[in-house]
């Protein structure tokens, strides 16, 4: 299937691995020039040669060392040369999670730094971008945010409350006046994947259980219907797909890819 974003320019937030490297992967083998965005620059600088070298030079892809969920970060990604400024058609909101742990243990800071990270951050780029892609008639937003948004995860408190957050806010956002101009706003909710936010959760969860990680890890993948974690490169084939032309009628939606994890029927 032809996705239809061939020339597109995307922006992805944490592209260097995990999740958005997928997102971002997946975007570029359908010919959209990728900005991608991640906070060390080794790692991510790595990433963009190897995607440069798997899409042989078909797409430009820039790489954007800062961290995203500051104004600093937010306006060199504006600024980066060779980019489009803030003209993207496609913006893909993802900052790694908060950490884990006891809800009696958070203090103001921590629960200011969860919000800003993955409900503010988010918010900003869409403010910045959306109005430019309705001008345009095409733009596509699609916020990572977690299968904890529909069912919580105790020790994730943090990333349950700032992303229900946002979860609200796109719910009015997607269906304002830009939904009438080609901008759709979605949210792609993971559920267990095997990256390293997944590898650096599992302790916390382990010892909470009293089991071994590689115990938990065996369990959880047990209990999901698929039997497996999820992979990267799957969950940025769904992404790419909400990017694209064919879902130009989907909008204000949650979407879940977690193996069959969430059991309601809606
Ligand atoms: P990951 O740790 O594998 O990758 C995170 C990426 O984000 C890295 O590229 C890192 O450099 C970048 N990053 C983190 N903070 C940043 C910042 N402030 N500015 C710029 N870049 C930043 O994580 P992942 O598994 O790909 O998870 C992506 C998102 O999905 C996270 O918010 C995570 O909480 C959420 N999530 C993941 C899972 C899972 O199973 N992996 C499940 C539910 C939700």
């Amino acid at each position: 299937m032809d996705l239809g974003i061939a020339g597109k320019w995307a922006l992805v937030g944490g592209a260097s691995k995990g999740l958005g490297w997928g997102c971002a992967r997946a975007l570029a083998q359908e010919g959209v020039n990728v900005v991608m965005v991640a906070r060390g620059g080794e790692v991510l600088n790595k990433a963009v040669d190897d995607l440069r070298a798997e899409t042989g030079g078909k797409v430009q892809l820039i790489g954007v060392a800062v961290d995203i969920t500051t104004e600093a970060g937010r306006e060199a990604i504006w600024n980066v040369p060779g980019g489009p400024g803030k003209d993207y058609d496609i913006v893909v909101t993802n900052a790694g999670g908060p950490p884990p742990g006891d809800f009696r243990d958070w203090n103001r800071e921590a629960w200011i730094k969860a919000i800003d990270a993955n409900m503010l951050t988010p918010i900003e780029l869409i403010k910045a971008t959306v109005d430019r892609m309705a001008a345009r008639g095409f733009g596509r937003i699609v916020n990572i945010t977690s299968s904890a948004v529909k069912a919580p995860i105790d020790v994730l408190g943090l990333s349950n409350g700032a992303r229900s957050g946002l979860t609200g806010f796109v719910a009015g956002a997607s269906r304002s006046a830009i939904a009438a101009k080609g901008v759709t706003i979605n949210n792609l909710l993971p559920g267990k994947f095997d990256t390293d936010r997944i590898r650096s959760t599992l302790p916390v969860m382990a010892q909470k259980v009293g089991k071994t990680v590689e115990e938990l890890r065996a369990i959880q993948q047990a209990q999901i219907p698929a039997g497996r974690y999820g992979n990267p490169q799957e969950f940025g084939a769904i992404c790419a797909f909400l990017c694209s032309q064919h879902a130009a009628y989907m909008t204000g939606q949650n979407v879940l890819a977690d193996g069959g994890s969430y059991a309601g029927t809606f």
